[in-house]
């Protein structure tokens, strides 16, 4: 049976993304923060992305009110009550998880289903603290989630056939791809994208090549729509360091070290776009890089 309503907590970048594809696939979706003004700045962004998806003419306008009256923005999770399917998106941090899903199963059905959309904590162990680990999946949107294609699907040990088959439809029915992963630390693209980037960074510490020179040579003799060092400061570099520490110390492998210079970045406080300066600096009409 299709999932008719599905709850989102957490409405920063990605709790927003996935109420809006959530909404505009026809699903009744209840947004949860404990923040309100994360809650009106999600309606702002939900809105004004898709007025641009409609103007690039990738939806139509008169699609556009009946979706965004089918997201209420909550500050309680009692919200959730009648939910099928709660997806998490909240900050990443463990004990922030645990704690929300402490305070919400008590308060669904016993049939509803879990997911969380972390980057990088175990689907298991989430699922583990949960009263309903067969009822929890990893479903991992990509940023910015309505112009992404992907999304990774991650069973924990004890999910069960149903919840999968259940997150494979969701995923179909917002119009995405799904690529399973198995419950290992990053699980599928950012195992492969972020020690690309690491190396790229080792690259330019080791003064094999500037800024330019790397950008330059994986855009032109790799066929990447960007440089490796203008994708880190795009993801942020703090959100790098931090899954190259989960990769290190989840995998217990010397070769997922994180890059001094990276470290250096991010103790600058240099994360990349969002402050304005990473390996550029974007704080000028053009970005200019910073070594
Ligand atoms: P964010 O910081 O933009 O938003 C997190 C939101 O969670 C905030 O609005 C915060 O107020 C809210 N929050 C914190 N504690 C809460 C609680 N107890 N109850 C309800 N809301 C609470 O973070 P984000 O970038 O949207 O990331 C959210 C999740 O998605 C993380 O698990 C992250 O690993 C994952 N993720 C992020 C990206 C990315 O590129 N940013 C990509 C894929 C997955």
């Amino acid at each position: 049976m299709a999932l008719e309503r599905v709850g989102v907590i957490g409405a920063g970048q990605m709790g927003t993304g996935i109420a809006h594809v959530l909404a505009l696939a026809g699903m009744d979706v209840v947004l949860e923060d404990v923040n309100a003004e994360a809650l009106s700045k999600a309606r702002d962004m939900i809105e004004k992305n898709m007025h641009r998806q409609a103007a690039r003419g990738m939806i139509k306008e008169d699609v556009i009110a009946p979706a965004i009256n089918r997201i209420r923005a909550s500050t309680s999770i009692d919200d959730m009550k009648d939910r099928e399917l709660v997806i998490e998106a909240a900050t990443e941090n463990e004990e922030t998880k645990r704690k929300i899903f402490a305070d919400l199963c008590p308060r669904l059905s016993s049939t509803a289903m879990l997911a969380s959309n972390t980057s990088s904590i175990s689907i298991t162990r989430l699922a583990a603290a949960t009263d309903r680990p067969e009822h929890f999946i990893g479903i991992h949107f990509m940023n910015p989630v309505p112009l992404m294609q992907l999304v990774e699907v991650i069973r924990g040990i004890a999910t069960d056939d149903a919840t999968f088959q259940a997150a494979l439809e969701l995923v179909a029915r917002v119009g995405k791809t799904a690529a399973y992963a198995e419950d290992f630390p990053a699980f599928i693209v950012n195992r492969i994208l972020m020690p690309m980037i690491n190396e790229a960074v080792y690259t330019l510490y080791e003064g094999v090549g500037n800024v330019e020179a790397i950008d330059t040579a994986m855009k032109l003799g790799a066929n990447h729509r960007m440089g490796p060092l203008q994708l880190a400061d795009f993801i942020g570099l703090d959100t790098c360091l931090s899954v190259m520490q989960v990769l290190y110390e989840g995998l217990a492998d010397s070769k997922y070290r994180p890059c001094p210079l990276l470290v250096k970045y991010v103790e600058a406080g240099w994360l990349g776009q969002k402050t304005g300066r990473g390996f550029y600096d974007y704080r000028g009409e053009a970005p200019v890089p910073t070594r």
